[in-house]
């Protein structure tokens, strides 16, 4: 990765230090992901908001900042019976319901955070994965501003926020499972600059209107409910001139031989939500009604099973030069099984 710099580890105050910026640069900007826009009071074991005095506990050292609709509901309950008097805690009126979105993707992603045979870990040190991420975040880090702050929705277990770390960004990530914060926190606690993560809901964003100059979904938009509400809430939290980006599974007439490959070995365990795919018309239609414009461009002309069993630098090379060479070709250029979204608020892509 170019610019790449070794990741610094915490050898004195400095993590603690970074740490603190972040969470600051986070308490600035965080809203109620309830009322949508309180400002949040925090304390060390539960935050809560102003405005409608909605609460938000933080168990197992992971604060878990989602609406009632969207929440561990038995974590709740838990510390709501062990402090719930101490800081006057009011009972739940909502509950999750097992076949939310929200719900069926947790349950999913807590079980892939540990899962024995097929864990996130296995997943992003794929050759295919590091192929793809490497070709991908070197071609972002070129148009991200330094002192910029990344917010990293689904940021599954740092998975994206690894790249963004390692060239010294301020990251400030969340996913709707838990298990995957914890495993982020695990890896990045080491580091001098660590990424602040948290449990949160990408159709419930809780950060205010027009503060963020990079967000980020790293193949999340497929397993999310309503894409096009999704758009409205991303162009929400952008700045003007802030940047989206996002890697997703391109809707081709070649995806069936995809899905034949994946029957007969399966690389991952997908999950989608209700846009397994999406084409460039249906990305930018779902952003043009945001107020929002964006470019696309598709990757990947081979067959993931087969890049997977060549060596990291012969598959990277041999999927930079058919990606190249395809991108050449009217109509097959459309055809690569991933589309890269790279969009703003304003008309002031090239
Ligand atoms: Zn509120």
């Amino acid at each position: 990765m170019k610019n790449k710099t070794p990741i610094t580890t915490a050898t004195d105050d400095t993590a603690g230090k970074n740490r603190d910026e972040t969470r600051q640069r986070f308490t600035r900007i965080a809203r109620c992901p309830s009322c949508r826009k309180g400002k949040l009071l925090w304390n060390s074991r539960v935050v809560r908001c102003v405005t409608c005095s909605a609460w938000y506990p933080i168990t197992d050292g992971v604060l878990q900042l989602v609406p009632l609709t969207s929440a561990y509901t038995e974590d709740r309950n838990s510390f709501r019976e062990k402090v719930g008097k101490r800081y006057r805690l009011k009972v739940d009126r909502k509950t999750v319901s097992p076949e939310s979105p929200q719900e069926v993707q947790r349950r999913h992603f807590d079980r892939y955070a540990t899962d024995i045979d097929q864990s996130y870990n296995i997943y992003e040190t794929m050759v295919f994965w590091r192929v793809i991420d490497r070709s991908i975040f070197d071609g972002w880090m070129k148009i991200i501003p330094k002192n910029a702050v990344i917010l990293d929705v689904g940021c599954a277990q740092g998975r994206s926020a690894k790249p963004f770390v390692e060239n010294k960004y301020t990251v400030i990530g969340f996913d709707i499972a838990k298990k995957m914060i914890e495993a982020g926190n695990s890896r990045f606690k080491d580091l001098a600059k660590p990424p602040l993560l948290f449990v949160g809901d990408a159709t419930t964003i809780p950060v205010a209107d027009g503060c963020a100059d990079v967000v980020v979904l790293y193949g999340v938009l497929h397993h999310l409910p309503h894409p096009r509400l999704i758009a409205k809430e991303i162009a929400r939290v952008l700045k003007p001139k802030g940047i989206f980006l996002s890697l997703e599974n391109n809707r081709t007439p070649l995806r069936f031989l995809f899905d034949v490959l994946q029957r007969l070995m399966c690389l991952w365990d997908e999950k989608a939500g209700e846009s397994p795919t999406m084409s460039a018309a249906d990305v930018s239609g779902w952003f043009a009604e945001a107020d929002m414009t964006v470019r696309t461009r598709t990757h990947v002309f081979l067959p993931p099973h087969l890049i997977n069993i060549l060596p990291v630098p012969v598959g990277y090379r041999i999927t930079a030069w058919t990606d190249a060479a395809a991108s050449r070709i009217p109509l097959i250029r459309e055809w690569g099984g991933l589309i890269e979204i790279i969009g703003t608020k304003t008309n002031q892509i090239k």
